[in-house]
């Protein structure tokens, strides 16, 4: 990256007026107007190597997912997203056209959402290109849902089929921001996760925080054409990449029967299809395939099949 290149100068120049957005990037810090609703922030890191392979996607790809799997798990939250803050840990090497092809994939889905990116932070080192946004949301006038409010007798709802993600779709996901806003206000949700790490995970982490069980229905549950075309050669099934993959940025949600039996026959969700694929019980993460119920890992390790 050359010396004189200030990727936060770039930003400044190319961020447009939002009356919530009272300072912008250039200043100390950012300030932003006050709402009177709950504040969300979330944040996570993006890394080279790890998330995805530079040489092979581009830093517009890597800058698209380093936004949005921010907004999905602000979407995870029923939060609307407002403002992003970025710091970039730039390779040395050919730095500045890395770092303004990197602006375009995170510009592209942050507008996508109506979200400001209002700062940040940009160094240069002799290692791999590392992203970390912080994305600030608001709650809407019913809260946000959190991880912890599911009950026995839940239904578990998804949004979409998972599994194989690895094919692309890790990369060129859509946030499930405005599904999880029409959700919930189409029902009261009484618990909600995005799929970062895996299906069985992840609704591992919601039966924990409330301390609760879960069952999850083998043949309901919907799988990728992605984790179907992988079963052919990965030597696993197409369940158990549905099970197991991470990064679908699918949402679970746990709904009360009757919510839950609304929506699966309104489908009030424009561009989703919600499936049942489990239900709330009163300990431990459970399988049921042909009628037999066997414990599932949450790595989605699948026990006596
Ligand atoms: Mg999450």
């Amino acid at each position: 990256m050359s010396g004189e290149f200030s990727f936060i100068h770039w930003l400044r120049e190319r961020t447009p007026d939002t009356p919530r957005v009272l300072v912008g990037p250039g200043d100390d810090a950012a300030v932003l107007a006050p709402t009177g609703r709950p504040q969300l922030v979330t944040v996570d890191m993006v890394m080279e190597g790890t998330d995805f392979h530079l040489a092979e996607v581009g830093a517009r790809a890597a800058g698209r997912k380093a936004m949005a799997v921010n907004l999905s798990d602000m979407a995870a939250m029923a939060g609307v997203p407002t403002a992003a803050v970025v710091s970039v840990a730039l390779p040395q090497n050919n730095g500045r056209a890395l770092g303004e092809e990197l602006d375009l994939g995170l510009r592209e889905m942050a507008d996508a959402f109506g979200v400001a990116i209002i700062g940040g932070d940009t160094n240069s080192w002799n290692g791999p290109l590392v992203i970390s946004v912080t994305v600030l949301g608001e709650a809407t006038e019913r809260g946000p849902v959190l991880r912890s409010g599911a009950q026995v007798g839940d239904w578990i709802l998804v949004t979409g089929p998972l599994g194989g993600s690895i094919r692309g779709r890790h990369l060129t996901f859509t946030p499930r921001v405005k599904e999880a806003l029409h959700l919930h206000a189409a029902a009261e949700l009484h618990a909600l996760i995005d799929i970062s790490d895996g299906l069985a995970a992840d609704l591992n982490h919601i039966r924990e925080e409330s301390r609760c069980g879960a069952v999850l229905y083998a043949e309901a549950i919907p799988f990728s054409a992605d984790g179907v075309a992988l079963s052919r050669s990965s030597g696993k099934s197409a369940l158990q990449h549905a099970l197991g993959d991470g990064e679908d940025f699918e949402l679970i949600a746990a709904v009360s029967p009757v919510d839950g039996e609304r929506l699966i026959r309104e489908q009030p969700v424009q561009g989703i299809t919600l499936t049942k694929i489990g239900e709330c019980v009163g300990t431990g993460l459970w399988l049921e395939q042909d009628g037999v119920r066997s414990k599932l890992e949450p790595a989605g390790w699948i026990h006596q099949l």
